[in-house]
């Protein structure tokens, strides 16, 4: 059955192995957030009248919110490296413990609380609800220590107090609606990709079906003819080598009249088997017509072509069947190489007038240009 994306499946395999990316990339957006919180602090005390003397502005501003946010960063990147199924975890605690620092050493929720947003929508590229609420929960604890130094609790107003957990609640919220309709695309998008994939396997079916034939599963007609028409012209602008032969089972009509139809499928079905049996990869075989077969060969002497069709023919008169009570079948062969003064067409008429004269002369044998050329020497 095909399985299309439950619940817990909805991310892509190749989604998941994303996630070290994205996490890395927020890792470096937090080394900017530190560089650039860094920056303005000593700007502002160069620039702005700031309450404070210079040493407690070095340790209490710049050097300790800044060691403890670098600390996390490369924590958070050594478990990144070294543990990645927690990296998730790490980061977002990292960036809280960043957020909430540049909070609380600011003294001004109001504009700086924007920072605790940024753990809280990094989580969204991680497409789970249940992430996102888990960073909530870290920034709310954040704040609830945070509250607990009680200088800062004297900048935040009753209002503060309330609205500050409102605010993150309501991010929250619309972080994991953004999460939801992602997974709703994800999903749509895994469906399609399904189908789509469905489709190129159907269509890969039914090409095959189109190309072979049902009993044998040699090529059909149709296809093989496809195929001599390309191998003739490459034989024709290369020079490559080209052998072409028609087998045909020797009085077959007289195995279906005597065992009945399915016997004679069973040996259609044998004869194609011992015809694949005894070929190159590179050689392409086809069901011709009803008792039919062609043969294309490649990459071989005429010498080699002529053995191969001769071992098929040997073979096939060798071999007992148990539904013909023993007996054994043969066949007849017309084999000729292409030459560059035949025509396609030319070169298929002769190989058919040299299977005709294996038929008229005895059956059970392969006729080539070469018996021709002797016989017709002997009738002069
Ligand atoms: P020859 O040695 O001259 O080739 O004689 P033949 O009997 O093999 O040739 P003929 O053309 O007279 O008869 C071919 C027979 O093959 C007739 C037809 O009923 C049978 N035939 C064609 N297709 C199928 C098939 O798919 N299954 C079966 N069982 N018989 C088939
Ligand atoms: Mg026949
Ligand atoms: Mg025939």
């Amino acid at each position: 059955m095909k399985s299309f994306p439950t619940h817990n499946s909805h991310i892509p395999t190749d989604y998941k192995s994303k996630h070290s990316k994205w996490i890395k990339k927020m890792l470096h957006a937090y080394w900017v957030v530190v560089i650039v919180h860094f920056a303005i602090q000593i700007g502002c005390f160069l620039l702005l009248d700031y309450d404070r003397t210079p040493a407690d502005f070095m340790i209490n501003v710049l050097f300790w919110p800044t060691a403890i946010s670098i600390t996390c960063i490369l924590i958070a990147s050594w478990i990144d490296r070294r543990f990645s199924s927690y990296s998730f975890y790490v980061m977002s605690l990292a960036s809280t413990v960043i957020a909430w620092t540049i909070i609380h050493v600011n003294y001004d929720i109001r504009i700086i609380l924007a920072i605790c947003l940024l753990p809280i929508f990094a989580s969204v590229l991680f497409f789970s609800k249940k992430k996102v609420w888990m960073v909530f929960l870290m920034q709310m604890s954040a704040y609830l220590l945070v509250l607990f130094d009680p200088v800062y609790r004297l900048y935040l107003s009753t209002f503060d107090t309330v609205s500050i957990p409102a605010f993150l609640i309501l991010s929250t919220y619309v972080a994991q609606i953004i999460v939801t309709s992602g997974v709703e695309v994800l999903d749509d998008l895994q469906a399609s990709m399904l189908a789509k994939q469905d489709l190129i396997v159907r269509n890969a079916i039914t090409t095959k079906q189109s190309k072979t034939d049902g009993l044998t599963n040699l090529y059909n007609q149709s296809s093989f003819k496809d195929y001599y028409e390309k191998a003739f012209e490459y034989a024709n602008s290369s020079g490559m080598s080209l052998h072409l032969a028609l087998i045909d089972i020797d009085d077959f009509k007289s195995i279906n009249d005597t065992y009945g139809h399915r016997v004679g499928d069973i040996i259609l079905e044998k004869v194609s088997l011992i015809i694949q049996e005894n070929i190159t990869s590179s050689d392409i075989a086809a069901r011709y017509g009803g008792e039919e077969f062609a043969l294309l060969m490649f990459e071989q002497s005429f010498e080699q072509a002529y053995a191969q069709v001769e071992q098929i023919r040997q073979k096939l008169a060798l071999m007992g069947h148990l539904e013909l009570e023993g007996a054994s079948i043969t066949v007849s062969i017309g084999l000729k190489s292409y030459s560059p003064n035949l025509s396609k067409d030319k070169l298929f008429e002769e190989v058919d007038a040299y299977l005709y004269s294996a038929k008229r002369t005895g059956k059970n044998k392969t006729v080539t240009s070469l018996d021709l050329a002797s016989s017709l020497v002997e009738e002069t």
